[in-house]
């Protein structure tokens, strides 16, 4: 890469350390990123800088959020009884973008894996459970269908099912190893609507 100048090839790698970004893309979005105005590529810059600044954890659902409480769980509104548990904050917005969910969350950060060494401590796990005492009437596990994700499904219901709180299971509309993000909206009501009790 050193036909290129110092900054060129720094921008460039920097680029490429993001997920999906190959060499290929990250030289493609340096060249655009240089044909800019400056003023742009300031905004572009603060907007990143700020944002990873100002976003945080949800205090209750775990979400990525900008306040104390994110939007759904402040909303009084919202069905607090009734969380739904994800294992992204994207799978979580593709449930909001179906408008039709009035429940609240639970993010988890991840799912169980003992492959990759992934165990119940390392997701937000101990949070949910500690969110059950009280109003709580139903858990509806929605990770993705994959060995993780059904892994992870297994071990929440296990753990709940001596509180006496209802635990359900979206249905298998979601096809095996879908993630939640890429499902049509159509699909994952269905998947909500025909959910069953673990
Ligand atoms: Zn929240």
């Amino acid at each position: 890469m050193n036909y290129f100048s110092g900054h060129m090839s720094e921008l460039i790698e920097q680029l490429a350390t993001l997920p999906g970004i190959g060499s290929k893309t990250a030289q493609r979005l340096a060249f655009h990123i240089v044909s800019l105005p400056e003023e742009k590529v300031e905004k572009l810059s603060k907007t990143l800088v700020e944002t990873r600044k100002n976003v945080r954890y949800c205090a209750e659902c775990f979400t990525l959020t900008d306040s104390e409480r994110c939007p759904i769980c402040s909303d009084a509104k919202r069905d607090h009884s009734t969380i739904m548990v994800v294992e992204t904050t994207r799978d979580l917005a593709a449930y909001e973008r179906t408008g039709k969910y009035d429940g609240v969350y639970h993010v988890l950060h991840g799912a169980i894996s003992p492959m990759l060494g992934i165990g119940p401590d390392d997701i937000r796990l101990k949070e949910l459970m500690q969110r059950l005492n009280g109003d709580v009437q139903e858990v509806i596990i929605a990770t993705n269908s994959t060995l993780e994700g059904e892994t992870t499904a297994m071990y929440i219901s296990r753990l709940i099912r001596p509180t006496g709180i209802r635990v359900t299971r979206i249905a298998n509309g979601v096809p095996v190893g879908g993630d939640l993000e890429n499902i049509d909206e159509v699909t994952l009501l269905r998947a909500l609507e025909g959910r069953t009790t673990l």
